[in-house]
């Protein structure tokens, strides 16, 4: 038998240079946000001579909609939007995940919780902390065990509990984004230990993200302002896990007349891409949104040749 030496990098050292990646939630087709995270993620890629990865984020299967990824591809290749590498679904990863919540548990890191959502709203409420509207509820620590153990490795794939990730004390993440400036967040009392797994036995968005942008060396992450308040949770986990954490680079978002972030829940309109002339339109659109100015249009130019300009343009 012939051994097969591994010729794998160390995936927190990105020695290779620039790595993007788009990294949506296949819930319905590329509306006129989503189509600004997804240029503006290929543009920054694109400008820094780097590679740009599709990733489908796939996980939350119930609110994944059939068909919703090929969807996806298909505007993005109609917009010229190509990706670099295999294209990757969270669902096909599940082991990465898994292996993530081990070593976490290893570490003591873990522990089961039983909370329902109204037990820990009424928690926060005899506590006096009001949760305002939009925000997800702190987490009081209401299971987590004193002092922290090991759970045994059958409990952690089978029970029918949530997971969530005990906070070191003073766990207060500081970052600089690249378009935002200086963020900081304390973790402890602005969210608390939070889920990796759900008692759906669904792995969170949180760890899923972290586990991938570092096995994918993802060197710069360019994503829409409605993750922003995720980016510190993110951050905390890489370091525990020991990745390389990424720059981030977070881009306003595009709100509806009622001022709230367009997706699908506020029925966002999916872009046209039924020819060349209606996918520059959305293109312009969205390079609009992303403050691009001077950019060609017209009825002569190609995709390619916009996508050149808009690449020169991009800061
Ligand atoms: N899948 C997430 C979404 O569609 C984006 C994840 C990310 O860019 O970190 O909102
Ligand atoms: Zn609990």
């Amino acid at each position: 038998m012939i051994l097969a030496v591994s010729t794998l990098k160390n995936p927190s050292s990105p020695a290779d240079g620039y790595r993007g990646r788009f990294a949506p939630s296949p819930t319905g087709p590329l509306h006129a946000g989503s189509l600004v995270t997804a240029l503006g993620s290929w543009l920054d890629a694109r400008k820094n001579g780097g590679k740009w990865l599709l990733r489908m984020e796939d996980l939350d299967t119930p609110r994944c909609v059939p068909g919703a990824d090929h969807q996806i591809r298909a505007q993005l290749l109609a917009c010229g939007l190509a990706w670099d590498e295999g294209l990757t679904y969270q669902s096909q990863r599940q082991e990465h995940y898994q292996s993530a919540l081990e070593r976490l548990n290893a570490l003591k890191l873990l522990y089961p919780c039983t909370c329902s959502r109204q037990a820990i709203a009424n928690t926060l409420a005899s506590l006096g902390i009001e949760t305002p509207r939009n925000q997800e509820m702190l987490y009081p620590g209401t299971c987590r065990p004193h002092p922290l153990e090991i759970n045994s490795p059958e409990l952690l794939r089978t029970s029918k509990v949530a997971w969530r990730l005990a906070l070191p004390q003073n766990c207060h993440i500081e970052f600089e984004d690249l378009a935002l400036g200086h963020q900081d967040q304390n973790l402890n009392t602005e969210v608390g230990d939070f889920v990796l797994r759900r008692n759906d036995g669904i792995f969170t968005y949180q760890l899923a993200v972290v586990v991938d942008d570092a096995l994918q060396g993802i060197t710069h992450i360019v994503r829409g302002a409605d993750l922003l308040s995720n980016t510190a949770r993110q951050i905390h986990l890489q370091k525990v896990l020991g990745y390389h954490t990424p720059q981030y680079l977070h881009l306003p978002l595009v709100l509806d007349e009622h001022g709230e972030k367009l997706s699908k829940q506020t029925l966002a309109t999916q872009i046209n891409t039924q020819d060349e002339k209606h996918s520059l339109a959305e293109l312009s659109n969205a390079a609009q949104h992303l403050g691009l100015k001077y950019l060609p249009d017209g009825e002569s130019i190609t995709i390619a040749e916009w996508l050149l300009a808009a690449t020169r343009a991009w800061r």
